[in-house]
């Protein structure tokens, strides 16, 4: 009989890829986990109790069939476990390195609720599709026929990206516009590269290149051309520009020297990455080197602020949130890597303003009217509001004070007004500002102008703007298709 190759989760323990050392990690910013080897990843997914309704692949935005590829990888299949993994994601590799898997796929594991820890889903899907990488299976698509229609995406972000290989796929002609000199949206200058390394998104974009999508870089759609200009050179237009306004902070001294974005800041890092000159970083406004650091937010902006800025050599790094642990909205695998790396999380903590004045020694940056402390409320959490969850209240005559000479703002981000930014009559928004655009095609309320992503979501997750520029691009694909339809009968 032959072996079972699955269900060795009783006598196989949960292994994720050894971590590398906090101490050596926080002075790269090269990925903290290292590949499996391919031994490992066997053993790992042999591990899958292959349920027969799988909890992994319904709470997976993508619908992943998960049990099936992780069969193939416990058994060497790999190849077949890469087609059956990219047959629902587009950039698997970046889902298994960027997931947030412990609230998606993993859990939702099986084994993990009886006790045994979860498959490291995530890590299997990352090891599949870099190995396929390596191996040369990934390539260029090439359509079976060309079609003549062209399809605009505004945003070369994932969910723009998702859209354009599916668009591609099906033979349409495809431009991606995008303000940034680089694809790939908070991918390339968002996320930071100790989670996503820049290399896996530029092969990605090398990838649809040279499968046909025509990139025009460098183009503020609204500054450089008009939405009307793009609407009239093409047959569809995709909206996928994500959420870029920054919640700001109030109280006296809020728009102090020092007190920065943390948008800007993570943009700027990741193009030292790259290897451009920034003046920002050079003239130290927006690097942390020899800073007292403070990051206002409990999110994985914050987070990935936080953690840059011990990169980058901060005199210290404290991290204020106004609730507790349990209750910030950032994952708590990435709390705890930060906390390795050296990073304070100041709890129940608000600022409410900044005192400002010439710091000493005179350096990079400093002088009249920069920040040079936070003033600090102390919180406690009341009781659970109509969401369930517990309000933040002020701790009365808890006020102090928190050395601070750059502050990095994380509250969150919110969407930019596009109708009148791109003074576009008719596209209508929602009350949060977000692109009123139907979720599962991403139709709106202008005829053959359809909305991806965040700028529909709100700041939400990579898997989901996959899922939406997959989705989306069905639905193009089918009104496409309606006129020739309509003039066969
Ligand atoms: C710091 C940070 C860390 C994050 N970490 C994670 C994580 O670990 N895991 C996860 O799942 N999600 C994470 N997210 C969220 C995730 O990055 C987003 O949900 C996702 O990128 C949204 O994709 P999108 O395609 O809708 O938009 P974006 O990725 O924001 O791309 C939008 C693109 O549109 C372009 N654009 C905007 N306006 C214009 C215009 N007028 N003209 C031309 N181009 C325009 C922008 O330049 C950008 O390239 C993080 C977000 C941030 C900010
Ligand atoms: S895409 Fe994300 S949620 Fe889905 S299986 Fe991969 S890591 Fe899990």
């Amino acid at each position: 009989m032959a072996k079972q190759p699955m269900l060795k989760f009783v006598n196989v323990d949960r292994d994720m890829p050894e971590k590398r050392d906090a101490k050596v990690r926080s002075h790269d910013f090269d990925e903290i986990y290292a590949e499996y080897a391919a031994a490992k990843a066997e053993e790992q997914a042999s591990r899958c109790s292959q349920c027969g309704v799988p909890y992994c692949q319904s709470h997976c935005p993508l619908h992943n069939n998960i049990p099936d590829w992780l069969r193939l990888t416990a058994t060497n299949r790999l190849e077949e476990a890469y087609a059956v993994s990219q047959a629902t994601n587009t950039f698997p590799e970046i889902c298994g390195r960027i997931c947030p898997q412990d609230r998606l796929c993993e859990g939702n594991c099986v084994i993990e609720q009886s006790g045994h820890g979860t498959v490291t889903i995530g890590a299997v899907e990352k090891y599949i599709t870099d190995t396929a990488w390596e191996n040369g299976w990934v390539k260029p698509v090439v359509p079976d026929v060309e079609r003549e229609e062209s399809v605009a995406i505004i945003g070369a972000g994932p969910g723009g990206l998702a859209a354009a290989d599916m668009l591609r796929r099906a033979g349409v002609q495809v431009t991606v516009y995008d303000r940034y000199d680089r694809a790939g949206g908070l991918l390339t200058y968002g996320i930071p590269g100790f989670k996503l390394e820049k290399d896996v998104v530029m092969r990605r974009v090398a990838q649809l290149e040279a499968s046909g999508v025509e990139f025009v870089l460098n183009c503020n759609v609204g500054e450089d051309i008009s939405f009307d200009a793009i609407r009239g050179k093409h047959d569809a237009v995709l909206i996928a520009t994500g959420v870029y306004k920054t919640r700001d902070l109030t109280g006296p001294n809020a728009g102090a020297e020092g007190i920065v974005r943390a948008i800007d800041y993570l943009t700027c890092s990741n193009k030292v990455s790259f290897g451009d000159e920034v003046a920002e970083y050079e003239s130290g406004e927006l690097n942390a080197k020899g800073k007292k650091v403070v990051v206002v937010g409990g999110g994985d902006t914050a987070m990935d602020c936080v953690r840059t800025a011990i990169r980058q050599g901060a005199e210290s790094v404290k991290c204020l949130y106004r609730r507790d642990r349990k209750n910030m909205p950032g994952s708590q695998r990435e709390v705890q890597n930060a906390e390795e790396e050296g990073v304070e999380f100041v709890w129940l903590s608000n600022p409410v303003g900044f005192t400002t004045g010439v710091i000493e020694p005179e350096g990079a940056g400093a002088g009249a009217g920069r920040v040079r402390q936070a003033m600090v409320q102390k919180m406690r959490l009341g009781q659970p509001d109509a969401s369930g969850r517990q309000s933040p209240e002020v701790i009365e005559g808890s006020d102090y004070a928190e050395e601070a000479d750059l502050v990095i703002k994380a509250l969150g981000f919110e969407p930019e007004d596009l109708p009148a930014l791109w003074d576009t009559e008719g596209l209508e928004v929602t009350r949060w500002g977000t692109v009123r655009a139907d979720f599962g095609s991403g139709r709106t309320s202008l005829d053959r102008v359809y909305a991806v992503g965040d700028i529909v979501r709100g700041a939400s997750l990579v898997v989901w703007a996959i899922r939406d520029g997959r989705d989306c691009a069905a639905a193009i694909l089918e009104d496409l298709d309606a006129p020739a339809a309509v003039a066969a009968e």
